[in-house]
């Protein structure tokens, strides 16, 4: 049994985590930064501890100020939402062997999934498809890169296998330029990520980004969720994401989710996960795994009517998952906007500050995930996120006219939102037609902000 769960993140998520805990009985230890006395979930757990002043590296990513503030709490397990901590295996293996359980896989497995050669390796003897490509770092050997770009067939895409945030990536569109290429990606790699370890795939011109939900045991059970498209995307983040995904078939589905829920049980995993693909023609190109609980994670929670965090916190106590693959049914729609505190018309600047007025929709369907209240501030320290919409409807149209209706409704006064620019999303004639790709949104941003 756990007791007592110690929640290693702030904002929007800490909340969302503090009430599945609320829900199970469970009791809550809040850490924060100097700069975050004030935010709610502070305020609501049984227990709180400062761990550090505003940066996050020295707060947020303090791991032994978080182990220290287990400690004097006595808590049993560690919750590290997404971001910060997260996907840090050290952190895993520290909290372990601190005594506490980590609320996600094994240490040794977030390793892999974040070496993305490695992941990729072990995703293709899973059977789960993958992106055309060197299957391997690239070596000195020019002659053999050529000719390796060459079978694969231009554009290709030099990738850093430590990447990560959409950095350490480089097009190359013809055989001229790869070489040089190459040796900017690895030196670059070698900066940001301390390994200049490179690999190379097809680069896809159109992909749209459909992402499979996974629950696993880590002993031998793992179903999957359905997917979520998350292609409204600027500079590579996530801005409107959806369940499911707009024209994907039934069979599609369960055809792919066969094979991550495989790689699952290849791979011993333990926890929620999500297999990140890109999705071209009907095609699905694993392109990265994610071994936490991700921001979208709501709209899979709403077309299947399962909690992900309180199964993650029931994995994280041993029990085996009493879910079958065939209870899992995949009902109407559900779509979510962030809401971020910037300014799209002012090239999206950060607008933190304090909410001085907050209306909040309501209604059939209607999900608000967030951590703000009137008086809040809004600190410059972190994300911009401030909230989560989520409607449900029985069908997309439905939900898009929802969402529509719940952001009309929507009213926060004293710092600058989004909130205009998701309404012209839900009225634009291509997202509402659905399966647009990645690069849409920003095509069409000019016209929409
Ligand atoms: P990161 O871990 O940095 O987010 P990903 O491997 O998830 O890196 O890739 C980030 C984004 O880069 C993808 O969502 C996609 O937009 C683009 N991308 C990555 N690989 C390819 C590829 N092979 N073809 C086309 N676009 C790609």
């Amino acid at each position: 049994m756990i007791e007592k769960i110690l929640i290693a993140n702030r904002g929007e998520i800490a909340m969302r985590i503090l009430r599945a805990c609320k829900e199970l009985g469970i009791k809550t230890v809040a850490v924060h930064s100097t700069a975050d006395a004030t935010l709610k979930h502070v305020l609501l757990a049984d227990e709180s501890v400062c761990i550090g002043p505003p940066a996050s590296t020295n707060s947020y990513l303090n791991v032994p100020a978080i182990i220290a503030a287990a400690e004097v709490t006595d808590a049993g397990a560690i919750h590290p939402g997404y971001g910060f901590l997260s996907e840090n295996a050290d952190f895993a293996e520290r909290v372990e062997e601190s005594g506490f359980v980590f609320i996600g896989p094994k240490a040794e497995t977030i390793r892999i999934m974040g070496d993305k050669v490695m992941a990729i390796r072990a995703m293709k003897a899973a059977g789960v498809p993958t992106v055309p490509g060197s299957g391997g770092p690239l070596g000195e050997d020019d002659a053999e890169n050529h000719r390796v770009a060459k079978e694969i067939g231009y554009p290709i895409i030099i990738k850093a296998s430590g990447g990560g945030g959409g950095r350490g990536m480089r097009v190359v569109h013809t055989e001229a330029s790869l070489l040089k290429s190459i040796q900017l990606t690895k030196s670059e790699a070698g900066s940001f990520f301390g390994n200049p370890e490179v690999y190379m795939e097809k680069f896809l011109e159109n992909p749209r980004h459909v992402e499979i939900q996974i629950l696993a045991d880590g002993q031998g059970h793992a179903v999957h969720l359905g997917e979520r498209d998350c292609s409204m995307q600027r500079r590579h983040q996530k801005v409107v994401e959806e369940a499911p995904a707009p024209g994907v078939t039934e069979e599609q589905r369960a055809r792919i989710g066969a094979a991550c829920v495989n790689a699952c049980i290849e791979i011993n995993y333990r926890g929620a996960g999500t297999f990140e693909f890109l999705y071209e023609n009907g095609e699905f190109f694993f392109i990265e795994m994610n071994t936490r609980l991700q921001v979208e994670h709501c709209v899979t929670e709403m077309v299947t009517g399962i909690d992900l965090v309180k199964a993650q916190i029931e994995i994280a106590m041993g029990r085996p998952l009493s879910l079958k693959q065939e209870d899992i049914k995949i009902t109407g729609h559900a779509i979510e906007c962030r809401v971020n505190a910037e300014n799209p018309s002012k090239n999206f600047m950060p607008s933190p500050g304090t909410i001085e007025r907050l209306h909040l929709p309501g209604g059939l369907g209607v999900r608000w995930d967030s951590h703000i209240y009137t008086g809040y501030a809004v600190p410059p320290h972190y994300d911009s996120m401030i909230g989560k919409l989520i409607c449900f409807g029985s069908d997309r149209t439905t939900a898009i006219r929802r969402m529509d209706s719940a952001l009309s409704e929507m009213v926060i006064k004293g710092i600058e939102t989004n909130i205009h620019l998701q309404r012209e999303i839900m009225n634009d004639g291509g997202f509402c037609d659905g399966g647009r790709n990645i690069h849409y949104l920003e095509e069409r941003l000019e016209h929409l902000v």
